[in-house]
């Protein structure tokens, strides 16, 4: 452990969260927040790594939101492990681990809601819906409750990320919000709380989804453009390796709508399910990613 890892604090209140927070702001030292629902990898801790850059103090957050899982989703087996949650993030330099109860989030049934709108009734909204109204909810909640300078979301969750940006601009909440790249497993498997389901053999077939991404963009990259064909492509690769897509799309980047002729910042976006897992993953069409 680094002597970084001491200054690390666990705050279950909203209001000492808030009030840390303002004590920082008022000594000068500016705060980044990183949302999280936990079971952390190196996915979530680039992120951290990204406020630190961007900020003199982290606050990250750990809460498992059940107002964005459907019924017969993994809410009540979604991975949890805070103690070690807590000392990873305090070896990334993390200064509050934010690790609220859900009465603390919500001490009541929520009646008011933040809308997403049209973006989120396409992509991942279709086979989820609700998803991302309980999103967005939870983390204007968590914003206004840390009150951070800048917050920081993975590209992984593209559309979320998405639909975090124009909250944040519409609503014209004051916070910058940085968005990180996708870290990966060397094989291209990008990580996720959720590979923690996975079997030996279904680990295998995972890695049909970054493979498609690998495919579409050599394909772009020989000079095919016609969107339809590309995603195609991106399909026949995920059901020869045996996965049961949902969706494979070619989209533009900020309004999500499917592209006709690929641009170099179109992005690939997919998500399918392995056994019973639903992954997702996504890459810009011509662009640098980590793949
Ligand atoms: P989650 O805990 O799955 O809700 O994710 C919390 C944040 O970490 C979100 O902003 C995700 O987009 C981000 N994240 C999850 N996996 C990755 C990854 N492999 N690379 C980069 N960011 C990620």
């Amino acid at each position: 452990m680094t002597p970084e890892a001491v200054a690390a604090r666990v705050v279950s209140s909203s209001a000492e969260m808030r009030s840390e927070v303002e004590g920082s702001r008022r000594a000068g030292r500016s705060v980044a927040f990183v949302p999280t629902m936990g079971y952390l990898h190196e996915g979530h801790l680039s992120l951290v790594d990204v406020a630190r850059r961007h900020a003199d103090e982290v606050c990250l957050s750990v809460f498992v939101n059940p107002t964005q899982f459907g019924p017969g989703e993994d809410f009540d087996r979604y991975p949890r492990d805070l103690e070690r949650d807590v000392s990873l993030a305090a070896e990334r330099g993390v200064r509050w681990v934010f690790a609220p109860s859900r009465s603390e989030i919500y001490p009541h049934a929520q009646t008011v809601w933040v809308d997403p709108g049209p973006l989120a009734e396409r992509l991942c909204g279709r086979t989820r819906p609700g998803h991302f109204r309980g999103v967005l909810t939870v983390v204007l909640k968590l914003l206004e409750i840390v009150r951070p300078d800048v917050a920081v979301f993975g590209r992984k969750d593209f559309q979320q990320s998405v639909l975090i940006r124009r909250m944040v601009e519409e609503f014209a909440l004051p916070i910058r919000v940085e968005v990180a790249p996708i870290v990966r497993e060397r094989d291209g498997l990008a990580l996720s709380s959720r590979n923690a389901y996975l079997s030996g053999k279904e680990r295998a077939r995972a890695l049909s989804l970054s493979r498609a991404l690998r495919r579409v963009r050599a394909e772009f990259a020989a000079g095919a453009a016609d969107a339809s064909s590309l995603a195609a492509l991106a399909r026949r690769v995920l059901v020869e390796g045996g996965v049961r897509v949902d969706y494979v799309e070619i989209v533009d980047p900020v309004r999500l709508d499917p592209v006709d002729t690929a641009e170099p910042s179109s992005m690939c976006v997919l998500a399918g399910y392995v056994g019973p897992t639903r992954l997702i993953d996504n890459a810009p069409l011509g662009e640098p990613c980590s793949l």
